[in-house]
């Protein structure tokens, strides 16, 4: 990961939504080869801690509100839990699994969502969420004659809702998610976690500080943003220090 692919990863990100800021970042981690449009979103996710923790540490700060009675937490979740259970990087799948699900006489198999699904649905557009099931939907036949052709007409939306009820099992860690207890009233919940929002947060803070040492030794020095890239953190630390006395 280098200072230049961060630089122009974060760039790219300022004009993207939430959503699809976690394909973008699992692109830094593309020394894998893996394709990251057709990761699914455990693969995504565990892509993502690993960078993570591997660029900043494991820790990661965050505040929860109690919903039992208000109270905000402060609360360190490690990206260890935050692992699909009992799956290393290794042991996720990199391409998204299919299963076959019979409801109202059809037989629809479907695969898990993956990164390109985020990248290709506008969170923001009309029915959003269906539209994401859609693009889960990989053929559709008459539960009556499953050697038939795929049928075309589009997929009741009562059949995405009861594929969406079975997407967590065909990959679980798609939602990332901690168990919290209040100390103050003791209400035990599950809140989601969404770590493509938290490692933007990170990356955003630490280019802002690399763009503000380009700008005070650009200043100091007359270097050109390509001269201060090329000089080691170490190094601009000692610049900046004798620039400023
Ligand atoms: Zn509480």
């Amino acid at each position: 990961m280098t200072e230049e692919r961060v630089l122009e990863v974060w760039e790219q990100g300022l004009r993207q939504r939430p959503t699809t800021r976690g394909p973008l970042l699992a692109t830094l981690a593309a020394h894998t080869g893996v394709e990251v449009t057709r990761l699914p979103l455990a693969a995504l996710n565990s892509l993502l801690l690993e960078l993570r923790s591997a660029a900043f540490g494991d820790t990661l700060a965050c505040t929860a509100d109690c919903p039992g009675c208000g109270e905000i937490l402060d609360v360190a979740v490690s990206t260890r839990e935050l692992r699909p259970p009992g799956a290393d990087t290794e042991s996720v799948p990199a391409e998204a699994g299919t299963a076959t699900l019979a409801t109202q006489g059809l037989a629809v198999t479907y695969r898990a969502l993956t990164g390109g699904d985020l990248l290709a649905v506008d969170p923001d557009g009309p029915d959003a969420r269906l539209a994401l099931l859609r693009r889960c939907v990989v053929s559709v036949r008459p539960v009556q004659d499953p050697a038939q052709d795929p049928m075309r007409e589009p997929v009741p939306d009562t059949v995405l809702e009861e594929v969406a009820q079975q997407l967590a099992d065909l990959d679980p860690g798609a939602d990332t998610t901690v168990a919290l207890t209040c100390p103050r009233c003791h209400h035990h919940w599950s809140a989601a976690f969404d770590i493509a929002e938290h490692l933007w947060a990170d990356i955003d803070g630490c280019v802002r500080r690399l763009l503000y040492e380009v700008h005070a030794l650009a200043r100091a020095y007359g270097w050109s943003e390509a001269d201060v890239l090329t000089v080691s953190p170490a190094r601009r630390q000692f610049y900046l220090e004798v620039a400023a006395q």
